[in-house]
């Protein structure tokens, strides 16, 4: 079929043959499909979803345009996670140890952060010397040797997904669940890993805002990972406020370091130990979520995550020191905190907004190719549900070197992200949802 019949089909609702849309994904991938159609094709699939076997079809050719790992020499068994990117999300940087410590292999190829949301490349290239660009070769060995390693996505790992994301990002047609779906697991599931843990947040800071499309995304994730024959289990997680209180890449791995120093606050912690859990529990080291709760407490709780993070961190070039002395990490030379102008209690944070502001501070990029500060960023020290006094301090704001905007329209900025009033209202649960590997996410389509 020509990619015109391809794209009329979709359009008018009618199936494609999966190896029709295969051909159209890897035409796409060496030139030979223009841009214009493969943007009229998004958009239709915008609009009329994708069928499990058209969905199947566009995740093993954007899959195998690039390089597939084979870990398979490794032993044990390999297990990841993906979150959809939060604002203070910096719990891979204490999971991937922890779950290390417990006997999982992590071999977690992670991303940059974007708009409001921060990424985990970002967080450990604040810890000097630490290089998330390693040959292949070394990432295996440092999986095999420590347990776990963290770098980001190579040219040749998933090309197709590298240029389809582009054109989306500027035709309108990321909002897509089929699509997203297959750009996450395309990406993972080339990384040679055997399961994979998914946090899927839900929130104001959440790239889903609404529960329903949260859970959509999740159970499409899962229905493709299962298909691929790989164990995935899915949390809901609240970011209806910034995760932990720091915001930014030098200021989460401080936060990170704390909490695996048993130390970290208590919704960070919560989010961390289940999300690890899971990864025990699909990795084979763990019987149950129970069992596996209490090793991954275990684990803080006695500094073997904290060791791990030190190793991993040294077998990448980076300083273990600056762990231990995080005095050595890089600092902001201003810091202003932002008083609130009203009494009462924390009712609402607009946490995208937060992480906007974390972004106009330094700390995060508008465009893939901007650079940014690892001192800046912001730390909230007010959350849901705590008691303010006029005047209180409700952020500390860490200016980076060059700030997008100046420190006090910044303030106005975190301040208007607040609400407070008089009543307290009620939260949402850490954990909204969980899609464990036995549940049934049925077949998906649709948009
Ligand atoms: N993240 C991805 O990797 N791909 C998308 O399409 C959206 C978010």
């Amino acid at each position: 079929m020509r990619p015109y019949e391809v794209i009329h089909r979709k359009r008018d609702g009618k199936p494609v043959p999966p190896a029709d849309v295969a051909a159209l994904v890897r035409g796409y991938a060496e030139g030979a499909v223009p841009d214009y159609q493969m943007a009229a094709f998004c958009m239709a699939v915008f609009f009329r979803g994708l069928s499990p076997e058209e969905l199947g079809a566009l995740v093993e050719s954007m899959l195998h345009s690039g390089d597939v790992l084979d870990l398979s020499d490794i032993p044990g068994v390999k297990v990841d996670k993906h979150s959809t990117g939060g604002v203070g999300d910096k719990v891979s940087l204490a999971l991937a140890p922890l779950a290390a410590a417990c006997g999982v292999k992590v071999p977690m190829v992670s991303g940059r952060g974007l708009g409001h949301t921060g990424g985990t490349l970002d967080k450990l290239e604040s810890i000097p010397g630490f290089r998330t660009d390693l040959p292949v070769e070394r990432f295996r060995e440092i999986v095999a040797s420590a347990g776990a390693c963290l770098v980001g996505q190579t040219a040749r790992i998933a090309p197709a997904d590298r240029k389809l994301y582009a054109l989306r990002d500027l035709t309108a047609t990321v909002e897509s669940i089929p699509l997203i779906a297959a750009s996450i697991m395309s990406k993972k599931l080339a990384e040679g890993i055997d399961a994979l843990v998914l946090d899927v947040k839900v929130g104001s800071g959440a790239f889903m805002k609404r529960a329903e499309d949260a859970r959509r995304l999740a159970a499409t994730l899962a229905a493709i990972g299962r298909g691929m024959g790989k164990k995935v289990s899915a949390l809901l997680t609240d970011m209806d406020q910034p995760l932990g209180r720091a915001v930014g890449n030098a200021l989460e791995v401080r936060e990170a370091v704390d909490l695996l120093r048993d130390e970290g606050p208590r919704d960070l912690r919560e989010v961390t130990v289940e999300l690890t859990a899971e990864m025990l529990v699909l990795g084979g080291v763990a019987p149950d979520r129970e069992e596996a709760r209490r090793k991954v407490g275990a684990a803080i709780g006695d500094g073997r995550g904290f060791l791990k993070l030190c190793e991993i961190v040294e077998a990448q070039g980076g300083d273990p020191d600056a762990l231990a002395d995080p005095a050595l990490l890089p600092r902001a030379a201003r810091t202003l905190d932002v008083a609130a102008e009203v009494a009462g209690v924390v009712q609402a944070i607009d946490a995208e907004a937060v992480g906007l502001a974390a972004m106009a501070l330094g700390a995060g990029r508008s465009r893939v190719e901007d650079r940014v500060d690892p001192a800046a960023g912001l730390v909230v020290l007010k959350k849901l549900g705590d008691e303010v006094e006029a005047g209180e301090a409700i952020a500390t704001l860490h200016a980076g070197a060059s700030p997008l905007e100046a420190p006090e329209a910044v303030a106005d900025r975190v301040r208007a992200a607040y609400q407070i009033g008089a009543a307290r209202v009620p939260t949402e649960p850490l954990v909204r949802e969980r899609i464990g590997p036995e549940d049934d996410v049925g077949a998906l389509a649709g948009p």
